[in-house]
């Protein structure tokens, strides 16, 4: 059996959508007043989105419910599932542990909580019977003030190990706060975390290339060989490597169809920059998203050949920002 690594998945994302509506069933959720039945709460959940920004509002809705109390039901699920039905050998989950702390707090106890978050979800990532290494990435945010994502980047320095590295997410806005972003990115670094961010995502408007000093690997990044392929040679040179999600462009509305890929996989090649291919948020993917099932969607519609595909999986524990052992597969 092979086993495959996966470095972009957001623990908002990651859970299959009838885990999402068995649970607000046990809670009795008001949202439920929606949604009588699985079906319709199944089509709202996994619709296709205009835009990055109608995306993320679904998304807001789950980091609501992951709260403390709640976190072992949602990481158990997760790791079952990943080991299970799409055997994850390894996975680097990512998310924001302010917006998982208790909103009814003040501003100073939700980020003293913010410690006790990651430290819960360590804690139940390591599920006795599905043996897969999950580390953890956390998230800073665009939409939140600068003392919050400080007090972000302590909190991942304080849980070094668990946690390798550190990512930029939130809708692509505030670019005129990138010199804050970068710095943040490079004190990270200064640290020994490793550095991702989300870039490129839906246009190249925020792409600023300071980043690239800064960064081990960019999220998506998919419009750098689309409209800036001349920056593709720094990153080769810095060895940035792109963490591509295929069926997230079509869910945020970025891309219409798979093939639109091929050019991005075809100048990344040419200019010596890797992939790594992920899934994003695969629970909110029509079924089934799996990493496995977006190698096949690769295939199928000539972004990449067979012959490339041990390469591209092989690249996914390559770039791992955590993995320690035997990465090659046969
Ligand atoms: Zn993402």
């Amino acid at each position: 059996m092979a086993l495959y690594a996966d470095l972009h998945r957001h623990l908002g994302g990651a859970l299959h959508p009838r885990i999402i509506y068995k649970f607000l069933k046990r809670q009795d959720h008001p949202v439920l007043n929606y949604f009588p039945d699985y079906d319709g709460f199944y089509n709202w959940f996994t619709r296709p989105c205009r835009t990055l920004e109608e995306f993320v509002k679904i998304h807001s809705l789950v980091e609501e419910l992951q709260s403390l109390e709640h976190l072992p039901y949602f990481c158990l699920r997760l790791c079952r599932g990943a080991y299970t039905f799409e055997n994850l050998q390894y996975l680097e989950l990512r998310y924001n542990p302010y917006f998982r702390t208790d909103h009814k707090l003040s501003e100073a106890k939700r980020l003293g909580q913010m410690n006790e978050i990651v430290e819960v979800i360590s804690a139940n990532v390591r599920p006795a019977e599905y043996p897969i290494t999950v580390k953890q990435i956390i998230c800073f945010d665009r939409r939140l003030p600068k003392a919050i994502n400080d007090a972000i980047l302590k909190c991942a320095q304080d849980n070094l190990g668990p946690v390798v590295g550190v990512d930029l997410a939130g809708p692509e806005i505030n670019t005129e706060r990138t010199e804050d972003w970068i710095k943040l990115m490079s004190k990270a670094r200064a640290s020994g975390l490793k550095t991702t961010c989300h870039l490129g995502e839906t246009s190249i408007d925020n792409v600023d290339p300071r980043f690239f000093a800064t960064l081990d690997r960019i999220g998506h990044g998919i419009h750098i060989p689309i409209s800036k392929p001349e920056m593709l040679k720094d990153l080769a040179k810095r060895q940035i490597t792109l963490e591509v999600c295929p069926t997230s462009y079509r869910q945020t509305g970025v891309l219409k169809d798979f093939s639109d890929l091929r050019t991005v996989f075809t100048r990344c090649r040419e200019a010596g920059v890797a992939i790594a291919v992920c899934t994003d948020n695969p629970g909110r993917n029509p079924a089934p998203c799996t990493l496995p099932g977006e190698y096949e969607r690769l295939i199928d519609h000539d972004v990449i050949d067979f012959h490339e595909l041990k390469e591209i999986q092989n690249e996914g524990f390559r770039s791992a920002f955590g993995f320690v052992g035997n990465s090659r597969l046969p």
